[in-house]
């Protein structure tokens, strides 16, 4: 499989297209930033445990059911997916309460809701995602009232799958951040990646943070915590 142009030149993920039509190449980088690319690191190996973590979960989606662009992965930093049109849309599924949440509704974090919180928020780096709801993703353009429900039928499925795979570990999932995009035949799977950059994990034992949330607020051992979630997840069966 050889590697073509880039089609995305993000920060933490990079993709490529290659000599098969239907085909991208997704290379996961050190690099990490937070608050709208402002505060900027690399952390050493972070893109090998991200590569690793996001191609255990897509198995686990994949054998639960729920169809990911992800095909295989390739090395320690790359994975072969199929090529989607990504929808310019976050879903965002939120079992405990943290980080903007808990900011934008005065609650304490750590409180459980009594049934998961589901945000949409419009992708768009000038306006910093804004928080959007059904209406505005259909009269908008960005999907139909149909797409819609399928999305919410297959968030609520990964949640399902992940919360317990993820409790097996001793993590708790707190929240996650979803794309999705439409294939070639126009069916839609999850076209992201489910790393510590786009979720939270707490460790159900001490409560350590093992995601992003370590750089954001100068925590500290960031590329050690992402190791723990990487470690966990190897000692699972069910995704290799
Ligand atoms: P919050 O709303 O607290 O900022 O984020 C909720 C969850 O979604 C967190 O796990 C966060 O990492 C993830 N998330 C929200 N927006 C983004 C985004 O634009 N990029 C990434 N990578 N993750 C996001």
């Amino acid at each position: 499989m050889s590697r073509d142009e880039i089609i995305h030149d993000g920060v933490s993920i990079k993709i490529y297209g290659t000599d098969e039509e239907d085909k991208v190449i997704v290379r996961f980088t050190d690099d990490i930033t937070a608050y709208y690319k402002i505060k900027k690191a690399v952390i050493k190996d972070k893109g090998l445990y991200c590569n690793c973590i996001s191609s255990m979960i897509c198995r686990a989606l994949e054998k639960g059911g729920v169809p990911t662009y992800f095909i295989r992965q390739l090395s320690d930093t790359e994975q072969l997916c199929y090529r989607a049109d990504v929808i310019p849309m976050e879903v965002i599924v939120r079992n405990v309460i943290a980080g903007s949440l808990a900011q934008r509704l005065g609650l304490q974090e750590g409180t459980v809701p009594e049934s998961p919180i589901y945000d949409l928020c419009y992708k768009s780096e000038p306006l910093c995602d804004p928080i959007i709801n059904d209406y505005h993703a259909i009269a908008l353009g960005l999907v139909t009232r149909e797409e819609l429900d399928v999305i919410y039928d297959l968030t609520h499925k990964v949640n399902d799958i992940l919360r317990p795979l993820f409790a097996g570990i001793g993590i708790t999932l707190v929240d996650f951040k979803i794309e999705f995009g439409r294939l070639a035949d126009g069916r839609l799977v999850v076209a992201d990646e489910i790393t510590p950059d786009n979720a939270r994990f707490w460790d159900m034992e001490t409560g350590m943070r093992l995601d992003k949330d370590r750089f954001r607020h100068d925590n500290g051992q960031v590329g050690p915590a992402y190791k723990t979630v990487y470690e966990r997840l190897k000692t699972v069966a069910d995704v290799q």
